[in-house]
């Protein structure tokens, strides 16, 4: 199941996997908001993630 998080930007970031997930967020953090960089761990980042039900439509 992959998984996705629904930023507070109302950007989704989605992962198929928990590795992929925090890759993906950790460079939408970087992007959009620089602020953050270095205080969302992985396990924060996890924290957020939703089971993403989109995929199996
Ligand atoms: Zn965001």
């Amino acid at each position: 199941m992959s998984k996705v998080i629904h930023c507070e930007c109302g950007q989704d970031v989605r992962g198929a996997t928990d590795d992929a997930l925090v890759q993906a967020a950790s460079e939408h953090v970087q992007r959009d908001h620089p602020e953050l960089v270095g205080k969302l761990s992985r396990d924060d980042i996890l924290a957020m993630a939703e089971e993403d039900d989109s995929a199996k439509v």
